[in-house]
Order: structure tokens, then C-alpha cells, then sequence
């Protein structure tokens, strides 16, 4: 039964093949991105299915989206299983824990009903309300993510402030009052009419069946022999629990993973899991794959790089990415005065790409926060290049969006407003007032809610000043005429498009060409990790963003183009800074080099930026270093021995003593003859 023919291994390479061929039994493979960690999963379930060494039906196989479990099951039926290949349980850990709860629900609870609590926000208010929080929708949905991130982490109501103390978190409500909403919330879920449970309970209710009652474990365990698990790094404690409760004292088990893809830790993910794995079952094979498959060489070198810069890295990881494709261009990095030449430039590169014969489905844009994607949506829709948003809502979707909207109808239809507010520059006047109350204040608020929906308001009232500055004229009705006009043309695209997803949703996956867009200090890394002054808050949330940028920059096979914008255009005229990740990773930029950062289009000269901050430089002081004056007395020993380095070549051509040059002034004199 569901015996098919042997797998060909030789599409693999001799590493990726012995994690394959492993005897049943534990195996890990650590690797880096884009060595083929899925791939070889996907092999090993196929060989050991037609090896004979277990049933299709018998493979439980966790993987971090529905989509790559439909994608994995479709890659086995290719290898050759055929039918069989459907027997395979694939799934995320919730999609398996509901259907085993579904089965042991009578056994293990009895005759109280459940249902599936998708809609947690209401539960959650009530519960705020009780406590006597505030109960304002980004409260509640920050203190949705605190409840959640607690339950994934395994930590119970009444240890929720002892917890969160050890802990950088982003909700502006002290830790006992938002442990009281969290037992609140916990209590109103059992009602009159049965239980609430949420998808943690799925998984929670799962272990505690396994753990407690024997009678459904043997059942289970019976069922399924063989775990395989991908995208270990992000495994949380809840999950580590049920495959734990899986398991029992079996260690049938597969995992795959690279700790510097770890980049779910504030939903209580963590990779010490993946990266003590052999600690825990001593008798592993534990396979290193370095070679990488997606990539070409150059930007696998740009890949190493950025986790080469990582501070305190996690032990376990040094591995370096061997490149085994073909050279392709360089990564390209771009700077632009605001965010819509940004976004029109990778528009106009991404009609390059695709008249050059690029499929739409081969190219995305990758950023940090959803709000980011207006622009590009606005920016591809001008260009009549069809796109989706992957894992998100586009931008006229969002609830905050539809919200402002209705303001501005509410505002538009009322007929007391001064006729002089209601033109031109008032108009964006107007909509900053309008908006206020439901969000835009002066600065950034805390809360990751409050944030996003303060971004989404931004993009608005940037685009409302677009929309004044081609149509003078308009007023509060032909403002929303214009935006429905706007979410109209942007309907989602009848042919495949090109990707527009957040870098947390592009895990996993790849793409010819990969534009890694406003990669500016305070979204990448994300303004919270990030004091006013621009010092680092929270060390360990700076790392997991710089590990964002790996995942980004590994997404891509050949095409690589970061960029980031000066400003962000929407009458805001502070300048923005480069991403601190940059910095270092631009080939150019080699201290004792004068070339400056890629000229933006349109001008002739390009101005040379600070290496640290990214600023323009102005002064000619401090041209040659390359460094504003604010980050120039940093000690940096490789900047300081190719100074020295410079200042010899530059004594030998002048034949002067080098001592006799000394200052930096004199270096830039010199440099500038
Ligand atoms: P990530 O960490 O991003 O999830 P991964 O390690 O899971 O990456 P895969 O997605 O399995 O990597 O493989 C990356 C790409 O390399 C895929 O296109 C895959 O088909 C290809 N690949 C993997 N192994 C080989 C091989 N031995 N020969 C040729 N191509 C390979
Ligand atoms: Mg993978």
C-alpha cells in the first residue's frame, strides 16, 4: 500500500543527501538561507515513504504557513508519490492541533461544547474594560499581542508581570494592569453556552490531552511516526510543547532551521530550540549545509556580510554561505530625496525587468511595515503593473484606512466649514485636523497598533498633498472622489502581479529580482528599538532587525536593489537617515575611496553621505572621512589604518614625510588639488 518507486536523489548534493538518507531517528540540518533546508525535507519525507521505512499517512509535517504546507504536498506528488503525497499530513502546528482536538474533545472534556474563537478583539475589550483599561481599538489590540505573545511563551495570567519585566515590550500600560486583562480575558472565555477557545488553547488543549490522558496518546502516537518541522528557528515554547506532547519518549524527528532567520521573537519565538537540538538528542545527525542554491555569488556575499556584522551573534551560527550560481549583477543601493521618486524608481526598474522578459511572479518588493506599501501601490498603479500584497490587506483596505476615509466623508458633507478651509494648502490643513482625533498626532506614538495605524494616516495625508499639488482647486469632495478613484484603480490584479509583502511575510520564499525598499533608520530597524537620539534601546530587537535585512537579502536569485528615501514626503521636511545597516555594505564606500552613494536621477553630481548616519556631508572637513562631524570620533580602527594607509600613498606621491600630514583638513586640501 502506497508503495512508490525509489526517489532520485541526485538532484541533491552530497550533505543535503545524508541528511535524506539519516536513519529515522533525530536529525537536524543548520543551515543558511537558501542551501535547500526545505528541499531536503521535502526529499527525506519522499525517500523514506518510497523506502518503505514509513506510511505517507504516518508523516506529520509542521511548516509555518497553510501555503507552504499546500506547496510542500504538491512538491512531493512531483518527487513522485503520487496520491501518497496527499496522505501527508501537512500542516501548521494550529491547522493540526484543531484537527486533533476536534477527535479528543469528547474523550478528554466531555459533553461541554467549544467553538473556535477567530474574533478575539471583542473578548479582549470586554476584558480591558472589566480590568478598567483603556479600551481604545490599538489598546486592545496591543494588549491582544501581549496575551498571545504570553500564551506562546507558556506564561500564565499570574506570571505575566514577573515575565514581561525581563522583556523590551511595545504597549504603554504597566505589566501588572495588562497580566489583570490577560486573566480577564482567560476567565470570560468559559461562557454559559461552552467554551472560547482562541488558536494558543488549540495548541495548549492538544499537549494537555497528550500529557494527561494516555489512552489519547497511544492513539496519536500510533498515528503518526515520523515529525518533520521547518522553519525550526521560529518555534515557540507553546509549539515546542505539543510536538513534545507528539512525540512522547519518541524522537522520530526532522528539523530544519537557521538561527539567523530568527526574526519572530516578539511572538515568543526562540532558537534555542534548533540550536541545542544536539544537546537534547545526543544520538542526532546533525548536518551543516553551506552551499547556496538561491543566490548568486553576489549577493550571497552581501548576505554574509550583513550577518557578519551581527553583534553578539548566536553561537552555533557561524556559518558562511558558499555561492554556487552563476555571477549576476551586483546589489545595487539607492538613495533618493523622498519616498515617491523611491517608489517611481523601482516602479520604472520593475518595467526594465519586465519587458526585459522577468515574470511579474518573479519580482517582489520587501519592506518592514505594511503602511510602507502605499507607495509602491500608488507607484506600480501609475505604471499599470499589477500587483498584489502578500499576508495583508492593500493599503485602501486597512481598517484605519476605511476609518479616515468616513472622517474625511463626515468632514466633506458638513457645510459650517469656512469656504477658505477648503482649498489648497487647507485642504491638507483640513485632513490633519480631520485626522487627529482617530490618530495623527505630531510624533510617532508608542504601541505597535497605534503606530501602523499612524503610519496609514501619513501616507494619507501625504497623498492628500499630491493630490493638492496637481488639482489646486480641490476641495473636501473632490478629495474623496480622488482617493476612490485611487482604491478603484487598485483593485487586486485579474494575472499574477508582483509581490508586495512585508519581510516577516517573505520567509521562505524567493525571487529572481528583490527590491528591499526604505531601508531608513526608524523603519529598518524599527524606530522602537531606537531611542529619540537614535542610541539603541533594546540591543537584542536591534539584532532580530538587522537579521530582517539577511532575510531580505536572501530572498533574492539574482536581481538585489536596496534603496531608501531622504524624506518621506508628506510636508514632513526632516531628513530621514539611512538604515545603520548600510553602513559598511556599500561597495563604494570603502573609507579611502571618494566615490559617493549612486547619483539619484535627475541630478548630476551625487553628494557624498556620512558612513554612519548617512547624512549629506557639507562640510568639506570631513569629505575624506566620509563621516559627519557628529559620528567622526568614533574609533574605528579599520577606517583609522586606511587613513593611515592613504596618508602614506599620498606622503610617498607628494614625497613628503608622512608625519608631516597630519590633520584631516590637510588630507582633504591635498585630496581636493
Ligand atoms: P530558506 O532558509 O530561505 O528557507 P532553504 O534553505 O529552505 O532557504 P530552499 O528553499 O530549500 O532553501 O532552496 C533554495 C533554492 O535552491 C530553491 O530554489 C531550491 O530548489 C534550490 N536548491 C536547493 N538545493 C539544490 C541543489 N542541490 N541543486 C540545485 N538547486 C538546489
Ligand atoms: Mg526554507
Amino acid at each position: 500500500n502506497g508503495r512508490v518507486a525509489a526517489v532520485d536523489l541526485s538532484a541533491l548534493d552530497p550533505d543535503q543527501a545524508a541528511a535524506v538518507r539519516a536513519p529515522r531517528g533525530p536529525v537536524c540540518v543548520l543551515a543558511g538561507a537558501g542551501t535547500g533546508k526545505t528541499r531536503t525535507i521535502i526529499y527525506r519525507i519522499a525517500h523514506l515513504v518510497a523506502a518503505g521505512q514509513v506510511r505517507a499517512d504516518q508523516v506529520l509535517a509542521v511548516t509555518f504557513t497553510a501555503r507552504a504546507a499546500g506547496e510542500l504536498r504538491g512538491r512531493l506528488r512531483d518527487l513522485g508519490l503520487g496520491a501518497a503525497a496527499n496522505t501527508v499530513q501537512a500542516r501548521t502546528f494550529h491547522a493540526a492541533a484543531l484537527r486533533q482536538l476536534r477527535y479528543f474533545w469528547p474523550q478528554v472534556v466531555g459533553e461541554v461544547p467549544w467553538r473556535l474563537l477567530d474574533r478575539k478583539f471583542p473578548v479582549v475589550a470586554q476584558a480591558a474594560n472589566r480590568v478598567g483599561v483603556a479600551s481604545g481599538t490599538d489598546s486592545v489590540k496591543d494588549l491582544l499581542s501581549e496575551i498571545e505573545w504570553a500564551k506562546s511563551a507558556l506564561v500564565a495570567p499570574e506570571d505575566y508581570a514577573a515575565a514581561a519585566a525581563a522583556r523590551q515590550r511595545d504597549i504603554p500600560f504597566p505589566a501588572a494592569r495588562i497580566g489583570e486583562v490577560y486573566a480577564a480575558y482567560e476567565t470570560l472565555k468559559t461562557t454559559p453556552e461552552g467554551m472560547l477557545l482562541d488558536f494558543d488553547d488549540l495548541l495548549l488543549h492538544t499537549a494537555a490531552a497528550l500529557e494527561g490522558y494516555p489512552a489519547v496518546a497511544d492513539v496519536f502516537r500510533e498515528r503518526y511516526r515520523c515529525f518533520v518541522v521547518d522553519e525550526y528557528q521560529d518555534v515557540t515554547p507553546l509549539q515546542q510543547r505539543v510536538l513534545d506532547a507528539w512525540l512522547g519518549d519518541r524522537d522520530d524527528l526532522t528539523v530544519v532551521g537557521d538561527a539567523n532567520q530568527t526574526i519572530y521573537s516578539f511572538t515568543g519565538a526562540r532558537p534555542t530550540y534548533l540550536l541545542d537540538f544536539s544537546r537534547r538528542y545526543p544520538d542526532a545527525t546533525v548536518v551543516r549545509l553551506e552551499r547556496d542554491y538561491r543566490s548568486t555569488p553576489q549577493v550571497v556575499d552581501l548576505a554574509n556580510r550583513v550577518i557578519g556584522m551581527a553583534k553578539g551573534r548566536i553561537a552555533g551560527t557561524r556559518l558562511q554561505l558558499i555561492g554556487q550560481r552563476d555571477d549576476g549583477p551586483e546589489p545595487a543601493f539607492a538613495e533618493y530625496p523622498d519616498l515617491r521618486e523611491e517608489a517611481a524608481a523601482v516602479a520604472h526598474r520593475i518595467t526594465d525587468l519586465l519587458a526585459g522578459g522577468t515574470p511579474a511572479a518573479e519580482i517582489a518588493v520587501l519592506y518592514r511595515i505594511n503602511a510602507q506599501s502605499e507607495a509602491y501601490e500608488q507607484a506600480l498603479t501609475e505604471q499599470s503593473i499589477a500587483y498584489q500584497v502578500r499576508g495583508g490587506e492593500g493599503f485602501f483596505q486597512r481598517p484605519e484606512v476605511r476609518q479616515a476615509v468616513e472622517e474625511l466623508r463626515r468632514t466633506a458633507v458638513r457645510d459650517d466649514l469656512p469656504a477658505a478651509s477648503r482649498t489648497g494648502e487647507n485642504l491638507v490643513t483640513l485632513v490633519r485636523a480631520t485626522l487627529a482625533p482617530i490618530g495623527l498626532t505630531a510624533a510617532a506614538p508608542a504601541g505597535a497598533q497605534a503606530r501602523q495605524r499612524w503610519e496609514s494616516l501619513i501616507a494619507l495625508v501625504r497623498l492628500t498633498e499630491e493630490l493638492t499639488e496637481q488639482h489646486p482647486e480641490l476641495d473636501p469632495a473632490g478629495l474623496l472622489r480622488e482617493l476612490a478613484a485611487r482604491a478603484e484603480a487598485r483593485h487586486p490584479p485579474t494575472v499574477q502581479g508582483v509581490t508586495l509583502a512585508s519581510l516577516h511575510a517573505a520567509k521562505g520564499l524567493e525571487w529572481d529580482a528583490v527590491f528591499l525598499v526604505g531601508l531608513t533608520d526608524g523603519t529598518l530597524p524599527i524606530s522602537y528599538v531606537l531611542n529619540g537620539d537614535g542610541s539603541v534601546a533594546d540591543p537584542a530587537a536591534l539584532e532580530e532587525e538587522r537579521r530582517l535585512l539577511y532575510v531580505g537579502v536572501t530572498r533574492a536569485r539574482s536581481h538585489l536593489r536596496l534603496s531608501w528615501a531622504l524624506s518621506r514626503g508628506d510636508g514632513d521636511r526632516r531628513s530621514r537617515r539611512r538604515s545603520r545597516f548600510l553602513t559598511g555594505l556599500i561597495p563604494e564606500e570603502s573609507p579611502a575611496s571618494r566615490v559617493a552613494t549612486p547619483a539619484r536621477p535627475g541630478t548630476e553630481a551625487a553628494r557624498p553621505v556620512c558612513r554612519v548616519c548617512g547624512r549629506v556631508l557639507i562640510d568639506s572637513e570631513t569629505v575624506l572621512l566620509r563621516r559627519c562631524k557628529g559620528c567622526v570620533g568614533e574609533p574605528d580602527l579599520e577606517l583609522l589604518g586606511a587613513l593611515q594607509d592613504w596618508r602614506r600613498e599620498k606622503a610617498a606621491e607628494l614625497a613628503v614625510d608622512p608625519r608631516g600630514i597630519l590633520g584631516v583638513n590637510t588630507l582633504t586640501a591635498i585630496a581636493e588639488q
